[in-house]
């Protein structure tokens, strides 16, 4: 079995990116023939044979080291794909990330999930886009060097970062016991967002990122890495509020209304807690997989009156996951007495309010924002104990402008998940 060995520190930093192949391919230095010829074709170069015995980290390197990625401006140390503007057309783009400063942790991205949010931000739907814009919350990778007051990662580890990068912690919600940075007046998200000192922060759709200790994720080994980059966004936006409004006890009835990335992550960890869960989809052609595959069990299309006054005053609460216009009365029907309605999709226009159906069913109507860094772990944590990830659909990058056109038609099943490693080199 071919044993890696593993490379100096200078080595490190001149291949970061093979440095992280390494601790996929050979988590404890050794990796079998077949494995790494797998990984060759993937990543590398399948042409260079695979040796046998002990092999230099040079030689790995030399087998996985792919030509850097064209991008505009060139010379950079990080390459991307950004929206230039409201069209929402991603290309090529250069640009540096900060040093690694004494309390940052350096990620090689392995892989980024694609979320609705990117393709309303990268449009503008939100009116508040900075471009150039490289989008990516639902980051996943191998940590590659760390400051010197870093306790907490050190290079070989899995990591993760989701929304938010920063924020003040000092105030009250940032607090450890609290842990709601999301909601920290001074938060700053992973991309389309400024830091203090004034610099745009770029997301993951990019070869790395380098983020404070604070805002960095533990992914657990048994989680797959590509299968939990959804878990950044998608996981912790649906666990959060199924924690927050109480809809988490064995046996509730629960409806999740829209099955994409959002959704599909509702489903299934609505499920990992033991609820009946309902789908609520606008897509006959979803009903097989989301009862067979995710294991929802029952579902319901929202354009049929019928199906939906069958199943009048049933559920508990609703996580509501479209990203456009709809209408909220008929969801409301769905609830039982004291119903809770949480809305986490975004649509570019206000929703109307059925006053008299929130009245006759003394619902709530609420919603909810992403989650915590300590909920957030908790969230990956509880994945690993149950076994779940997101269903993907993995892409490289230059297919990301098709997925946002897909994603836009609701044909998604049930995240694209970019290979960046295979596809984006710096
Ligand atoms: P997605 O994968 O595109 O899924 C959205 C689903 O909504 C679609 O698959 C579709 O499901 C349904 N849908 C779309 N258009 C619809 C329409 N006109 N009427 C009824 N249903 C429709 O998107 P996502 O990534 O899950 O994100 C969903 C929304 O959540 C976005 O607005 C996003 O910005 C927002 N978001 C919010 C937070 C937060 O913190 N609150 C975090 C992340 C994302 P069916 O085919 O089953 O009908
Ligand atoms: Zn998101
Ligand atoms: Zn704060």
């Amino acid at each position: 079995m071919p044993r890696i060995r593993q490379p100096s520190p200078s080595e490190l930093a001149a291949h970061p990116r093979e440095y992280a192949l390494l601790c996929r391919v050979a988590p404890g230095g050794e990796a079998d023939a077949q494995t790494l010829s797998e990984y060759a074709k993937e990543y590398g170069q399948p042409s260079k044979a695979v040796a046998e015995g002990e092999i230099t980290f040079a030689d790995f390197a030399a087998m996985f080291s792919r030509p850097a990625s064209a991008r505009e401006p060139a010379g950079t140390d990080c390459v991307g794909w950004a929206a230039r503007d409201k069209s929402g057309v991603m290309a090529p783009f250069g640009f540096n990330r900060r040093p690694v400063g004494p309390k940052d942790v350096r990620i090689q991205i392995c892989h980024v999930g694609i979320c609705h949010s990117d393709l309303h931000q990268a449009k503008n739907d939100w009116g508040s886009s900075l471009y150039p814009m490289v989008p990516g919350h639902e980051i996943v990778g191998i940590v590659t060097e760390v400051g010197a007051e870093v306790t907490s990662f050190k290079p070989g580890d899995r990591a993760g970062v989701g929304c938010m990068v920063d924020s003040c912690g000092s105030c009250e919600l940032c607090a450890p016991e609290r842990s709601e940075q999301q909601f920290c007046p001074k938060v700053v998200l992973t991309y389309n967002a400024v830091h203090p000192d004034g610099s745009v922060t770029q997301g993951g759709y990019s070869s790395h990122i380098v983020v404070t200790e604070a805002f960095v994720l533990r992914i657990p080994d048994a989680l797959p890495l590509d299968a939990s980059a959804p878990l950044l966004c998608a996981g912790i936006t649906t666990y959060s509020p199924l924690k927050h409004f109480g809809l988490d006890k064995p046996g509730m009835r629960l409806g999740v209304v829209g099955l994409g990335g959002l959704g599909h992550m509702a489903v299934k960890l609505a499920k990992g807690m033991g609820l009946h869960v309902t789908v609520i989809s606008t897509s006959e052609s979803k009903r097989e997989e989301a009862t067979k595959v995710l294991g929802a069990d029952a579902f319901l299309v929202s354009k049929d009156p019928e199906a939906l006054k069958s199943a009048a005053n049933s559920l508990h609460g609703i996580i509501d996951t479209v990203s456009a216009k709809h209408d909220l009365a008929a969801l409301i029907g769905l609830l039982k007495l004291d119903g809770k309605l949480v809305l986490v999709g975004v649509p570019e226009v206000p929703l109307d309010l059925p006053s008299a159906a929130v009245i006759f069913k003394r619902a709530t109507v609420s919603g909810s924002l992403i989650g915590g860094i300590k909920q957030t772990q908790e969230m990956l944590d509880f994945c690993a104990e149950k076994g779940i990830a997101s269903t993907i659909e993995k892409i490289p990058i230059d297919y990301v402008n098709k997925s946002y056109e897909r994603m836009a038609k609701s044909d998604v099943r049930y995240r694209f998940v970019i290979d960046i490693q295979g596809s984006l080199v710096a």
